[in-house]
């Protein structure tokens, strides 16, 4: 019987498992590997706080790409919200711990059919320290438990820490004043200081962690610290549909032509008084294809040049938290500045961050009582300390894009490449970790594809 080993039990790990069930018609064996905590849900939907939401409509999380309603039709039976207007909830922006909780109920449902079918489930809590290739299959090394051989295994690790920023004296990043994971309830917690935060970062970690602040009853200043300090965007114009800018679009097209195609139809809707975002939405769905037309050196230049504009066009945040965002700048709560972290040192009580200040031109400091980082996932796998994929690197198992932001993978098949550019046969991934391959490979809408495209991969390969 064959068995499959799953790192990771977040979304992709989860999805990956429930597809594997639904669609094998032989036993098989999963094993779910997820580290303390978090099993089902990831960090992206076992969320701190309530008032942290969905940043895509209830109506297009679906968690199987061939029952599209599949969530809402699931919210709209649960207790809470059985009395809801149905096109009212598909438009709305839901708390991702309820979406957790959806994710929670698809694995109760599918250990369900797995008995029926006799496909052997289980899930161990467990970090993977290591991971090695023999002959007899894929050997997996397990913190605080016995090792673990699996025939094939999917790398589903998803979201790492963010990286601590470089400054003059990185001693500082052990202080108990430094948080670095922002997801962690603990970043917002036992803050009864009224003397400013520092927030690294200006993107959807940063309001979630505002908003976390101001729950726990926060009252000073927050400062927001990111490269450009643009504006974070709404979602607004309700979807609007903007197919005429798919009429003009050529496959392949450099970079040049397709900023160039994106600045036409954005002005030509500025014009009627309409912003960017419908120009965005309709590219999204050929995101992945433009990416993989360009060469690496427009890669390179769009990373260096266009990815902060890209990120404020593309994740934007619910009309209402937008609101609340605009009104804490106007009271001078929140005050987002552009620049660059140089140093971060501990004085007494209070810490002391000194940056270049990009508006004024010149290096300004401030005075915090804590930093928490926002600036967004590591991707460089030789920067993870203690993980196994930085050891599978170092023992070329695998390689990462020039670029670093994942693993070299054949994404029709979804196997690992390994240093002569080959795909392995018993190595998988998905998820974040193919962002370099695709780019856009981080929403529920192209993961849960991934994942059912993966299963049938495993299946169908002997
Ligand atoms: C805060 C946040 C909010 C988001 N909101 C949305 C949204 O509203 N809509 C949307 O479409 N997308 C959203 N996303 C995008 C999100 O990345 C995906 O939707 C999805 O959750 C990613 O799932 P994943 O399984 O790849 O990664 P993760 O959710 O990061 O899961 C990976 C899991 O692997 C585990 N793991 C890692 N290393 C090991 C190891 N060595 N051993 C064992 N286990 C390990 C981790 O603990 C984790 O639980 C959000 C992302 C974030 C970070």
């Amino acid at each position: 019987m064959q068995k499959i080993g799953i790192i990771g039990g977040g979304f992709c790990g989860t999805m990956t498992a429930i597809q594997l069930i639904e669609q094998s018609s032989k036993p098989i064996e999963i094993i779910l590997i997820q580290k303390a905590e978090r099993l089902n849900t990831g960090i992206a939907y076992d969320p701190y706080s309530d008032k942290h939401l969905l940043n895509v409509v209830a109506e297009k999380m679906s968690a199987f790409p061939d029952k599209p309603l599949h969530f809402l039709e699931w919210v709209l039976r649960q207790t809470e919200f059985e009395q809801a207007d149905k096109n009212l909830i598909a438009q709305s922006y839901l708390p991702r711990r309820l979406y957790g909780n959806y994710l929670r109920d698809n694995w109760k449902e599918a250990q369900t059919k797995a008995k029926e079918k006799r496909i052997k489930i289980s899930s161990i809590e467990a970090s993977v320290m290591d991971l090695d290739l023999r002959e007899t299959g894929v050997h997996l090394s397990l913190e605080g438990k016995e090792g673990l051989k699996v025939d094939r295994c999917v790398i589903a690790t998803g979201n790492a820490l963010p990286a601590n920023p470089v400054i003059t004296h990185p001693d500082f990043y052990l202080s108990p004043r430094y948080y670095q994971d922002p997801w962690h309830a603990a970043s917002v917690q036992l803050i009864s200081d009224k003397r400013p935060v520092l927030i690294l970062g200006n993107g959807l970690t940063m309001v979630d962690t505002v908003f976390g602040l101001l729950e726990r009853g926060y009252k000073g200043i927050i400062y927001s610290l990111s490269p450009h300090g643009f504006n974070i965007l709404p979602h607004r114009h309700g979807g609007t549909p903007y197919p005429r800018v798919l009429e003009e679009m050529r496959e392949p097209m450099t970079l040049l032509e397709s900023v160039s195609l994106v600045n036409k139809h954005v002005k030509a809707l500025r014009k009627l008084g309409i912003s960017a975002e419908p120009v965005i939405d309709a590219l999204r769905p050929y995101t992945q294809n433009i990416w993989q037309s360009w060469s690496d050196k427009d890669k390179a230049l769009f990373m260096r040049r266009l990815r902060h504009l890209w990120g404020v066009a593309r994740h934007r945040i619910p009309l209402h938290s937008h609101d609340r965002i605009q009104q804490l700048r106007i009271e001078g709560k929140l005050v987002i500045k552009s620049g660059k972290i140089l140093a971060l040192e501990e004085k007494g009580s209070l810490v002391m961050a000194r940056y270049y200040d990009k508006k004024e031109k010149r290096i300004q400091v401030l005075e915090v009582c804590r930093v928490i980082n926002c600036t967004g996932p590591e991707t460089r796998l030789a920067n993870l300390k203690d993980s196994f994929l930085n050891k599978c690197l170092t023992k070329g198992l695998l390689r990462q894009d020039p670029l670093q932001l994942g693993i070299r993978t054949d994404t029709r098949t979804f196997r690992i490449l390994d240093e002569k550019n080959l795909p392995h046969t018993a190595l998988y991934t998905l998820g974040v970790l193919l962002k370099g391959e695709l780019w856009e490979s981080t929403a529920v809408r192209e993961l849960s594809r991934q994942a059912q495209q993966l299963a049938a991969q495993l299946l169908e390969t002997p």
